[in-house]
């Protein structure tokens, strides 16, 4: 049953094979029985409430393609009834009076929330370890990292604990997680999808995405994320080109005359002879399917790091400002005074990481600073869009790429070196910088350093709104190849 995708479980559902209360419960079972630490929260009397509603919905004939379906949020995404906490200490006890508007449409869509799924602390990291909850252990090796900061919802679909799961991308965090554990996520273009009750880290570069088996699947979730909220006042609205459209209907379509951008800079010095073998086979398989590969270039690749890593923590430290032990979550419980108390609170609070961010962040933003960092990444951001523009201007329709420099490494052998976790962002940091949508789809296996087979996945970049070109041309792989449906041994 869990090997099935939310199509199939769709399916079974609708046609009252299985009922949203035995699905639920055989998923709960199986996060109760795992050693993955990806769910933070359960609640298993309101994940049932919720199923047996959709179950009625279903009898009652008024059901959509998405009722009774399972899925597993990113505890990011504040939840009335579960926890949120980001990941941090600050947040271990908050719980939201509301929920965001990805969870509420979903619930509006029926959809049954099975639980909260673990992340980096505050959506800062790219190995799941940086959560004050424990890492994520990668359900294809329990010695590697899951990739971050979504690891939690990656792991949870690789590990078919759930069919569906929300994530979040600030500068890779759908597309790394998912290459990582060998599953199907998508980035939409900044603005398409709400922000409302996603906990900010960058709000320029924050963009909610679902992670599911299939990109059959990430189209049916789509459908629902997708659209205007005038809750969140950098959401797109449909005279922008945020329309609401149905992601799967054009899945079918052949990939004759594709152009495929293959970008020099993601095949240089540094990547993984295993990684670009398993793209490569992929790129062929492109081929194969009708399309054409064009070597392009996006010069200012290199620059994407230290762009993405002034501006990235400097939205951060003004975000993560509202964390003062005065209105919600942790507060130091001595203190002499109100300095002493946000001082306290917030070393108590904030894991090293998030520390660490705060502090470039708010150097970078400090007058004298400003111009020499601040003010020059916003420019070098702009550069980096217009490399992306010149591409898809004449020679590409697509981009595709690796997602990560390396398959997953272990747990723990990066742990303590920032650098190197921000290094291993290269390819996806980009694509978030310009805002444009990026996916990320299984192609292949790496050697992992000690144990067996870890995960490749394929990044495929598209310009604004593209989604649905995106989605057609991984279903069209999908279709001839099977690296999407394996699970991990014993899963
Ligand atoms: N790895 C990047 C970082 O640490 C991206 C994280 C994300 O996309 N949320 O900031």
């Amino acid at each position: 049953m869990h090997n099935k995708t939310i199509k199939e479980l769709s399916a079974l559902l609708q046609s009252k094979q299985v009922s949203s209360v035995e699905l639920a419960t055989h998923y709960l079972d199986r996060i109760e029985a795992s050693s993955h630490n990806a769910f933070l929260h359960l609640d298993r009397e309101r994940t049932l409430a919720q199923a047996s509603a959709a179950d009625a919905r279903i009898a009652a004939g008024s059901a959509g393609p998405l009722t009774g379906v399972p899925i597993a949020h990113k505890d990011i995404f504040v939840t009335r009834g579960w926890r949120t906490t980001a990941g941090s200490k600050m947040l271990a006890n908050y719980e939201s009076p509301f929920d965001a508007t990805v969870v509420d449409r979903f619930a509006k869509a029926g959809m049954v929330t099975l639980g909260k799924v673990n992340l980096d602390e505050f959506a800062m990291g790219s190995a799941n370890e940086n959560s004050a909850f424990g890492p994520v252990k990668n359900p294809w090796d329990p010695l590697a990292v899951p990739g971050g900061s979504s690891g939690g919802s990656a792991a949870a679909i690789a590990a078919r604990l759930a069919p569906a799961a929300t994530a979040t991308d600030t500068g890779g965090s759908i597309r790394q997680p998912a290459a990582f554990c060998g599953v199907t996520g998508i980035k939409p273009t900044y603005g398409r999808v709400s922000r409302f009750g996603m906990i900010a880290f960058a709000s320029s570069l924050d963009q909610g995405g679902p992670i599911a088996q299939t990109a059959e699947d990430c189209a049916l979730l789509l459908n629902e994320m997708i659209g205007f909220d005038e809750r969140d006042s950098t959401s797109l609205t449909a005279e922008q080109g945020n329309v609401v459209e149905d992601f799967s209907r054009d899945l079918n379509k052949p990939l004759n005359g594709l152009r495929i951008g293959v970008p020099k800079e993601y095949f240089g010095e540094g990547l993984a002879s295993d990684v670009e073998s398993a793209v490569r086979a992929a790129l062929d398989q492109f081929v194969k399917l009708g399309a054409s590969l064009v070597e392009i270039s996006l010069p200012k690749t290199a620059l994407s790091i230290p762009t993405y890593y002034i501006i990235a923590p400097a939205e951060a430290s003004s975000n993560l400002s509202r964390f003062d032990g005065v209105r919600y979550g942790h507060r130091a419980s001595e203190y002499k005074d109100l300095q002493d108390m946000y001082r306290k609170t917030r070393a108590e609070g904030f894991g090293r990481e998030v520390q660490r961010r705060i502090m470039v962040g708010t150097y970078v933003l400090c007058h004298g600073y400003y111009d020499a960092y601040y003010v020059q990444a916003q420019k070098i951001r702009r550069l980096i869009a217009d490399d992306f523009q010149a591409a898809f201007a004449d020679k590409c329709d697509v981009i595709m790429g690796p997602v990560a420099p390396t398959v997953a490494w272990d747990l723990g052998s990066k742990a303590n070196d920032p650098v190197a976790n921000y290094l291993a962002d290269i390819f996806t940091l980009s694509t978030s910088l310009a805002g444009l949508p990026g996916m990320s789809i299984p192609v292949g296996f790496g050697q992992g350093e000690k144990n067996g087979k870890r995960p490749v996945g394929l990044q495929i970049i598209g310009n604004y709104f593209a989604e649905a070109k995106l989605l057609n041309i991984a279903h069209q792989y999908q279709q001839v190849t099977d690296w999407h449906t394996r699970a991990p041994e014993g899963v």
